[in-house]
């Protein structure tokens, strides 16, 4: 019998299992996929790799950053970081620089900005309310919200900005980086103390995040800890105040249970909950179905070109074209990229499961890539030798004005199981970046065997072992 049983191969589990190793708990990890790395993994196509949107690698976290480092050793790189905001036919230098960005601007929209602003910190039309919307507009003014942030905000969340919850504003807001470096840029006074605080440069792996999760693998496996693929947990048998098992499925369809003293998950919450036996009560369940996620698609083009852009990643603001954000992947690590002659980029499109541009075929999407490249003035049709499309649901937590609601049911449903801790991002519906999904897995491992962590306190307290994080887009 395995002592601890891991739901999920990800960061969080991974990490979660190396942890169990160091501590000298027998742990199994069950990862339903034919890879590791969740979120973070890098797809490999024909030598060319991918992520699933670009990872970089930041922490505050002293004792992330050194499993991080003592993993990889000299191939976790340091690199450069250009990123650029694609906006009205412009390219924004992100960080700003001034000129560049009153050039693209115009005096007259600056001009504008600066007295909607006004007009929100200190005229009647503040609103009261408590939306991402209501936040920004207060803080910022309507008129840098409907030019910098509506637009991008509605791509990646797919409703109205009305409708998100406020409370992940200050986390996201940085993300919507033109917005905060015109601003910096533009108001009165010696600005740009939050621009020195941006990260330009970061950390990463040689052949991208999944390199680094497969050598947690090795690592944990080396520690003594079975990594088991193809192993879906169907089935999670609880009671009272207890998990007993989790039942998995293999990829032909056979059925293992597994017993264990402690159970760490990092599956998706909601499934965790609606994968239990006997059914939790009514309350729980339609919580847990009332919870959404945003999925992500990628359009990874192979061009027959040198060089492209200089940025590591460009944000597309623009509402003409579908795509996102496009990641150059041969300027986060040139190997990357096996043939020096071509470049390889990803195009993110976040989309609902099931939706239009979900369900499309692969060749479509490909087709609506290539187009949307052209139209941004990026690429030429005649230069893509190659593409691939990847799909992968479960990709953002939904914080809608409610969700919290949905998640106090839930963990008050959780609480009493003593040998049950979620961990991760979708494990516990928080937007975790990998360094937070690690801790919390190193936090709950460490739980077993007698510490005292609040898990649910990495992310949402700066002081709580991480402090001055200052988290950015995703
Ligand atoms: C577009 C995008 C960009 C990002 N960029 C960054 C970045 O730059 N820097 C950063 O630090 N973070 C970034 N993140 C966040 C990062 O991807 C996550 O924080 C991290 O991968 C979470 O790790 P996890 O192990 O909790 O979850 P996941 O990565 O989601 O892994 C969960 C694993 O569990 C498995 N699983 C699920 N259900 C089951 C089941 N029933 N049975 C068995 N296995 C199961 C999955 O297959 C998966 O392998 C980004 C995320 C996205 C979507």
């Amino acid at each position: 019998m395995s002592e601890v049983i891991i739901i999920g191969g990800g960061p969080a589990g991974l990490a979660a299992a190396i942890e169990c190793g160091k501590l000298g708990m027998p742990a199994r990890v069950l990862e339903m996929d034919h890879c590791v790395g969740g979120l973070s993994r890098t797809v490999n196509y024909k030598g060319y790799r991918f992520d699933i949107g670009g990872h970089r690698f930041f922490t505050k976290s002293a004792e992330v950053q050194s499993l991080w480092e003592e993993t990889l050793d000299e191939d976790f790189l340091v690199r450069p970081r250009l990123s650029r905001i694609y906006y009205r036919n412009r390219f924004f230098h992100y960080p700003l620089k001034p000129f560049n960005a009153l050039a693209g601007l115009g005096p007259i929209e600056s001009a504008r900005i600066m007295a909607s602003y006004l007009t929100a910190k200190w005229g009647s039309s503040r609103p009261e309310g408590d939306s991402f919307e209501d936040w920004v507009v207060r803080r910022f003014g309507r008129r840098l919200f409907e030019i910098f942030f509506r637009t991008y905000t509605e791509k990646v969340w797919g409703i109205p900005c009305s409708e998100i919850a406020a409370e992940w504003s200050a986390q996201r807001i940085q993300g919507l980086s033109l917005t905060k470096a015109v601003w910096n840029a533009l108001r009165p006074g010696p600005g740009g103390t939050a621009i020195k605080t941006l990260i330009e440069e970061f950390h990463y792996p040689r052949f991208g995040p999944g390199q680094m999760y497969e050598a947690f693998t090795g690592r944990a496996r080396r520690m003594g800890g079975e990594v088991l693929m193809e192993r879906e947990a169907v089935r999670i048998d609880w009671r009272a105040d207890r998990i007993e098992a989790v039942w998995s499925r293999d990829a032909d369809g056979g059925l293992e249970r597994h017993e264990g003293s402690h159970f760490i998950s990092s599956m998706p919450i909601t499934e965790l909950v609606l994968r239990m036996e006997p059914r939790p009560p009514e309350e729980v369940v339609q919580a847990a179905k009332a919870l959404g996620y945003r999925g992500i698609l990628t359009v990874n083009l192979i061009l027959n070109r040198e060089r492209m852009f200089p940025d590591t990643w460009i944000y597309v603001h623009a509402p003409e074209v579908r795509v996102g954000r496009i990641q150059n992947f041969k300027n986060w690590s040139p190997a990357m990229v096996p043939d020096p002659r071509h470049t390889s980029v990803g195009l993110e499109y976040f989309c609902w499961e099931g939706d239009d541009l979900w369900t499309r075929s692969d060749a479509s999407l490909i087709d609506l890539g290539i187009r949307e490249m052209q139209s941004l003035r990026l690429s030429e049709p005649a230069d893509v030798l190659d593409a691939n499309v990847v799909r992968m649901p479960k990709a953002y937590c939904l914080h809608t004005r409610t969700y919290s609601k949905q998640m106090d049911i839930l963990r008050r449903f959780l609480a009493p199981m003593s040998n049950l801790q979620p961990v991760g991002r979708a494990g516990m519906f928080k937007y975790n970046n990998s360094d937070h999904s690690i801790l919390t897995a190193l936090y709950a491992a460490r739980n077993i065997a007698g510490a005292e962590y609040d898990v649910w306190r990495v992310n949402t307290d700066c002081t709580y072992h991480e402090e001055g994080r200052r988290p950015e887009s995703q």
